[in-house]
């Protein structure tokens, strides 16, 4: 396989104008793998904020141009289409590595594609790091925990997998990716940063890829019944994504390797997040109960003592606070659909 690709614009990412990474830094090069999706826009809206050059590697699975098109025309700006599974050369200071699909829907679409893109995609971007002396930050997710015997889960728990069910591909994808992060960082030095993401909602969102707040949103909006899986007692913490954002960019700035877990330890069960979405957009919505899909975890809760000590980062926007901002883009969107009929 000869697919190395080229950054074409070696004047913003040329190794002479290197600069050392840190807080303090100015016009870091970096690169957002998955950046055209739902966190990695709004990643790369901060870093283009505050004065970094940023290279977005996506090959549009799950994200859509539009969650970026807002920076076309900035020189500081680069967009390649690009499949992480394939190598590639570039020259950066720091790499978050996010490219994946991140909701059930789709990471079960393509349960192959998945695992190589956790597997074969995080090695590259490894690769990458070693080869260049970069930065090197991992997204990886609070599955690792499985179906969880411990609660609320520490970073020190080892978790309870199935390694052989629908969500394998991801979980253990994920096990995976934290494992080779790991023997990159210990056996080639490479500087890494490992997150452990909690569930995390918010604007750009895929309207339907399935996930509870975009489905729950999507549905009230559309005067459809919330559609429950199961007895809707399992609970999960919902994390506004400004709060993950600044807790990515507090991880890859501090000088701890992690696992860090970044969520809002706010939790709720799936029958009261409709009740707060039904507060929130229609309260005459009604709820349809529909069976719960293999393996789903029966309950979930970050433990963020970890994070808040040596990171000086916790969340700040409750799941009130951040819905009504979800909901005005989703309104917009849903808007526009309609139009289109
Ligand atoms: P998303 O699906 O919106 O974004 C993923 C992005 O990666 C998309 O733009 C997609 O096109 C791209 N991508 C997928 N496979 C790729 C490949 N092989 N090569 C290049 N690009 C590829 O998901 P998200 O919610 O923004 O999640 C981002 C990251 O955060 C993922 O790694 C996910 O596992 C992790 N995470 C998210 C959550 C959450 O609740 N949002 C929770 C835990 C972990
Ligand atoms: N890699 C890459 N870009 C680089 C350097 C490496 O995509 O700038 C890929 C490389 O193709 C390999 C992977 O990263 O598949 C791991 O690279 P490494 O050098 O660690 O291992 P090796 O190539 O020796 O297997
Ligand atoms: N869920 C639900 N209704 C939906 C979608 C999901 O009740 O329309 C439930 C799902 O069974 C799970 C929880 O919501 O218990 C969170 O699911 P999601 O897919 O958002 O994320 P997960 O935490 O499972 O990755």
């Amino acid at each position: 396989m000869n697919s190395y690709q080229s950054s074409t614009n070696f004047d913003l990412v040329g190794k002479t104008n290197r600069v050392p990474v840190g807080i303090g830094s100015k016009r870091l090069r970096i690169v957002v793998t998955g950046g055209a999706g739902f966190v990695g826009s709004h990643l790369v809206d901060k870093l283009l904020g505050r004065g970094d050059s940023v290279i977005v590697i996506d090959n549009f699975f799950t994200g859509r141009k539009e969650n970026v098109m807002h920076h076309f025309g900035n020189p500081r700006f680069e967009l390649i289409r690009h499949d992480v599974v394939e190598p590639i050369l570039l020259e950066v200071d720091q790499i978050y590595h996010l490219a994946c699909p991140a909701s059930p829907v789709h990471y079960k679409f393509n349960p192959v594609k998945t695992i190589k893109t956790n597997v074969m995609g995080t090695l590259n971007m490894l690769g990458l790091a070693k080869r260049i002396g970069a930065r090197f930050l991992l997204t990886s997710t609070s599955e690792v925990y499985g179906d969880p015997l411990e609660h609320p889960q520490k970073e020190t728990y080892w978790g309870n997998v199935n390694p052989i069910g629908e969500r394998s591909c991801y979980d253990e994808g994920k096990r995976t990716a934290e494992t080779l992060t790991m023997d990159y960082h210990r056996g080639a030095s490479v500087e890494v940063r490992i997150a452990r993401i909690f569930n995390t909602y918010g604007p750009r969102m895929c309207i339907d890829d399935g996930r509870v707040v975009s489905n729950f949103v999507s549905q009230a909006l559309r005067r459809q019944p919330l559609t429950v899986y199961g007895d809707g007692k399992q609970t999960r913490s919902f994390q506004y994504v400004s709060d993950l954002v600044n807790g990515l960019v507090a991880l890859m700035e501090h000088d701890h390797v992690g696992p860090f877990n970044l969520g809002n330890p706010g939790e709720f069960t799936m029958l009261e997040l409709a009740e707060v979405v039904k507060e929130t957009i229609d309260s005459s919505a009604t709820i349809e109960f529909k069976p719960n899909t293999a393996d789903d975890p029966h309950m979930r809760k970050p433990d963020i003592s970890k994070a808040k000590e040596l990171l000086n980062w916790e969340p700040k926007v409750s799941l009130r606070e951040g819905l009504p901002r979800m909901v005005t883009d989703f309104q917009k969107r849903v808007e526009e659909e309609g139009a289109k009929l």
